[in-house]
Parts: structure tokens; sequence; C-alpha cells
């Protein structure tokens, strides 16, 4: 294991892999008719691989690399963080994930608390967990009415489901479930980039896990857009980067798993199953965009007891009641969509830093402003 790691971090190699990219891209760029070529990752830890690495600084001047939708905390509409806000002040002990415990609400519904960490300040009941077992067997201890802030994509479902199904979740605990499932939304982002395609995908590696590699089988199919499942090393996403340019050269677009050494064609089916069991797949809101259809996931009707939507009279969101939900002067969902950049953003380490985050993609160490504001994401 050491070995391979040390291979995937070779400098050799990647200088290597680097001299090939900037030889095949002309000729990649000439064949697609678009220069340069938007390649976009969905996944917070491959643009934190790019950024860190600098790997966007080593492209040629025909690639460009795009962060897309990778962060989940950031797309957490404002709405449900208004919701936990308000039961923490009155009493209910919310338990939620570090990455959303800043983020920020509305500020606009009668109080000007922002986030859950400033509830706790002013004296609500707010509790940081590192898993849904956490709240579990802290609301079995307690015995105080609960909620879990449960947020994230496929990858952190199948842990919410998990104590659901095995009939663990204590009566006194309620799940505020507001995960959201990425093919649609990687749907949505294709139809936002029409007038300038996007022409190579690399796939989020933590999601295939779960989903498989199968399923971006639909992005080589229905858009023709090579595809690369890849992992989190440089040398993962470089060989990623390569992959789509050899694919348009050949004018044979293919879905390529390069990331077999953790993800399977059919992903994990226990997860899958758990998620199925638990879960049925409903229209949801991303925050600062709006409504996708088929990109959240509900709690079926015989779970309804550990829903908290049900138990704690919470309305969800509809089409017709989501408002805009952003900050002012935020651009966060152009961001999450990489038709801006973090760096156009003209808050971007002015009002909006690491340390006083202003807008969501600040929040989440998967955001892409906190990473470019980290370490950096030009080139
Ligand atoms: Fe939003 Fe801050 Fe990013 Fe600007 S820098 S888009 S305010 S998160």
């Amino acid at each position: 294991m050491q070995v391979l790691e040390q291979r995937l971090r070779s400098q050799d190699l990647a200088r290597k892999i680097v001299e090939k990219i900037h030889k095949l891209a002309p000729l990649a760029a000439k064949r697609v008719g678009q220069t340069p070529i938007k390649i976009m990752d969905f996944c917070g830890t491959h643009e934190y691989t790019i950024t860190h690495y600098g790997i966007r600084s080593l492209m040629p001047p025909e690639v460009e690399l795009v962060a897309g939708p990778g962060c989940p905390v950031c797309i957490t509409p404002a709405y449900y963080v208004d919701v936990a806000i308000k039961l923490s002040l009155e009493g209910i002990r919310v338990y939620t994930y570090g990455d959303a415990y800043k983020l920020p609400g509305s500020g606009r519904r009668g109080h000007d608390i922002r986030s859950l960490e400033e509830a706790r300040a002013a004296g609500g009941d707010v509790v940081v967990v590192y898993s849904v077992l956490d709240a579990v067997r802290m609301a079995r201890r307690d015995r105080k009415p609960s909620l879990f802030l449960a947020v994230g994509f496929e990858t952190t479902a199948p842990a919410t489901a998990s104590p659901v199904v095995a009939g663990m979740v204590p009566e006194n605990l309620k799940i505020l479930n507001v995960h959201r499932l990425t093919p649609p939304i990687m749907r949505y982002t294709f139809a936002t980039h029409r007038d300038n395609p996007i022409r190579g995908v690399i796939a989020p590696g933590h999601v295939s896990t779960i989903v498989g590699a199968k399923a971006w089988k639909f992005v080589v199919e229905e858009y023709g857009i090579p595809t690369v499942v890849a992992g989190f090393e440089p040398i993962d996403v470089l060989l990623a980067v390569l992959e789509i340019l050899r694919q348009h050269i050949e004018g044979r677009p293919r879905l390529v798993n390069e990331y077999s050494r953790a993800v399977k064609w059919e992903g994990n089916k226990r997860a899958q199953k758990l998620i199925d069991e638990c879960c049925e797949v409903v229209d949801a809101a991303w925050r600062g965009i709006g409504f996708v259809p088929k990109s959240g996931l509900a709690f079926r009707d015989k779970y309804r007891h550990v829903d908290a939507f049900h138990e704690y009279g919470i309305k969800e969101l509809t089409p017709e009641e989501w408002k805009y939900d952003l900050p002012p002067g935020c651009r966060c969902a152009e961001v999450t969509l990489g038709i801006a950049k973090p760096t156009d953003c003209p808050l971007f380490m002015k009002v909006c830093t690491p340390g006083t985050p202003y807008g969501p993609c600040m929040v989440s160490s998967e955001g892409a402003c906190a990473v470019w504001a980290r370490f950096g994401g030009g080139g």
C-alpha cells in the first residue's frame, strides 16, 4: 500500500503525465472545437487535490479545470438551518456535523442568529457530533427531545439510514433528512453550461464508492462526455485529465474507472439497499439554485416516527415557497455550478474568509471558496 501511495505522489511520474497532457491538449482541443476544454470535478476532495498540489497551474492553455457541485454542506438550503436554529433555541437539542455548525442560515426569520454556532452562543442546545451514531448514543443517554441535522450526498446517506432501518433511533431523537443526490445536479449543471459545454467529467470518488462507477454511464450515453472516476492523489487527477484528452482525440467518449482500488462498477450494494429501504427520491431544493427534480431523499412513510418534519411539525419546502437563500452579494450558486470562480466574488478574502465565513461555500472544508482561500486555486 505504501509503495502504491508513493507512486501516486511520484513527482517523476507526475511530470511525465503533465508532459503528455501538454502534448495531447492542442490536438484534443482541435478535435473538440473548443478551447479551453472544460473539465469539471464533482467532488470537494478533488478540488482540494487540484488546488493543494497546484495542478491547475500545470495545465496547458487548452485545458481548464473547473470545480462543480461537490460540497453537500454548501448546497443545503438556509431554510433547514433556520429550522434547526429555532428548535435549538426552543429547547430541542440539535446534533450536527462540524461542517454544518457554522453554516449560515437566511438571517431573515425573526432573529439575527445566523448559524448553529451562534445559536449555541445565545444559549441554544447544539452538539457537534462525528456521526449519527454519536447522536443516537447521546440521545439515548440524555433522553432529551432532539434532532439530528442529516446533510450530505450519497456518501453519508447510508450512515443515516442504517440506525433507522435497524430500529436503533430512540423515541426522543428525530432526524431532519436533507440528503441530496449527485446525478441529478450533474444533469442540471450540464444544462447550465449548454453554451460553453463541459467536455470532461472527473466523477466524484467518494460518492462512487456507494453508487458505483455505473452511476455515471448516463454522462457518456446521453451527453457524450468523457468521464473518469478518479481517486484523490495528484496522479489520479492527472491520469483522469490525460484519459479525457485521449478519448477526445480518438473521438470515442467512454466511462473509465481509474479508482478501481476503491470503486466497484456496481458500488456498495448493501449501502444502496439501505438507502432504498429507508428513503424515497423526491424533488428537492439546492441552496441558491432552487428545486432540482428527483435530487433529494425523504423518509418513507414507515419511518415517519423518526422523521423530524413529521414529528416536530416542520413544513417541508415547496418550489412555490423556496426563496433565493444566499446572503446578498454571495456568488456561491455560480461557484457551485462552475460558472464563477471563488475569486470572481468581490467578497472573497475581504468580507468572507475561512475565519469569518459569509457565504456557505466558505464554511465547509469541501467548499470551493474555502479550498481556494486555503491554497489558492488559480493558475
Ligand atoms: Fe459566497 Fe464567500 Fe464564496 Fe463569495 S467568497 S461566493 S461570499 S462563500
